[in-house]
């Protein structure tokens, strides 16, 4: 199974917009050791030629057109393909679904998600653009601990399946209170767990917000691991905006706090483990800090847009 990291910074990218934070800064001055990135984006394959999303990106056309496996072919007389056959969604944060409007021009697409997240796209009637036509858009739900096949057009061969897991349970602000009263809160954020006809596995958690027994039993058994490295301190917001809510409050366990993702999870030794969804503030952009080594010394890498491994 081919995986491809297309975007590996957290909602708005490195550098973001409205943002003059030291990263920010240095980034666009060129000073910074160290890479700007988009919104985190994954793309996975069992054949090299069918390919399914993780999330749907703001960024998704740019990192569409920076790979060329994800470039549309002619085929029987039409000039309209694309390889991506669906997305996985994992949530309905702005940042991880706002893509799935950059994919309409009428060409089909598979939908897997849970079904308060589906409502809550399908409450939004702009997504009604992915589904002007008959056979346009198709949904699959999806449900903690159950696992499902990523099917392709070719069901003859053998394809990657998957298990969601209930991580967290704060819907978008953006969610009216009577869909949040009618929403199932387990579904609310989700990771997921891919196992490759290989048999080798694929753990992608975006946001986890507390690191459980439960969830470090699962980690054991994953060969690589790509875990949320959103906030290297709780506090990092609010000590560098001046204001703000804190990473715990956000849902995101941050990287260096006592209980944080580097303690706990020190003892896996066994996947590779890989940091993604890294915010703009995170000192750890820095190639030349201590935050930094303090991350590679403890065997972890840091994701950049355009990697690329096998499973
Ligand atoms: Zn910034």
């Amino acid at each position: 199974m081919q995986v491809k990291i297309l975007g590996s910074a957290a909602g708005g990218g490195f550098p973001q917009w409205n943002c003059a934070c030291p990263n920010c800064r240095s980034v666009r001055a060129g000073t910074l050791l160290g890479k700007a990135r988009t919104q985190a984006q994954l793309a996975i394959s069992a054949d090299a030629e069918h390919w399914f999303l993780l999330g749907a990106s703001p960024d998704l056309r740019s990192q569409i057109e920076s790979t060329p496996e994800l470039h549309p072919h002619p085929r029987d007389n039409s000039t309209r393909h694309s390889p991506i056959c669906g997305t996985i969604l994992l949530n309905a944060d702005i940042d991880h679904i706002l893509g799935l409007l950059l994919m309409r021009e009428l060409q089909p697409l598979h939908i897997y998600s849970s079904s308060s997240v589906r409502h809550i796209v399908e409450d939004n009637s702009m997504f009604a653009m992915l589904q002007r036509v008959e056979g346009q858009l198709s949904w699959s739900s999806i449900s903690p601990n159950e696992w499902f096949p990523l099917h392709s057009s070719s069901h003859n061969q053998s394809c990657p399946r998957c298990r969601v897991l209930s991580l967290g349970n704060h819907f978008p602000a953006y969610v009216p209170s009577k869909r949040l009263s009618r929403s199932d809160r387990k579904e609310a954020s989700l990771g997921l767990l891919i196992e490759a006809p290989s048999g080798k596995k694929l753990a992608f958690l975006p946001a986890v917000p507390q690191i459980t027994d439960e969830l470090l039993s699962e980690l054991e058994r994953a060969d690589v691991l790509l875990f949320d490295g959103t906030f290297w301190s709780d506090d990092e917001l609010i000590r560098i905006q001046g204001s703000g809510q804190t990473a715990q409050q956000m849902g995101h366990v941050s990287v260096s706090s006592p209980g944080g993702s580097l303690a706990q999870l020190a003892h896996l030794k066994y996947p590779r483990k890989i940091y993604i969804h890294i915010n703009n503030t995170n000192p750890m952009l820095n190639e030349d800090s201590p935050e930094h080594r303090q991350v590679r010394d403890a065997g972890w890498e840091i994701a950049e847009d355009g990697w690329h491994f096998e499973l």
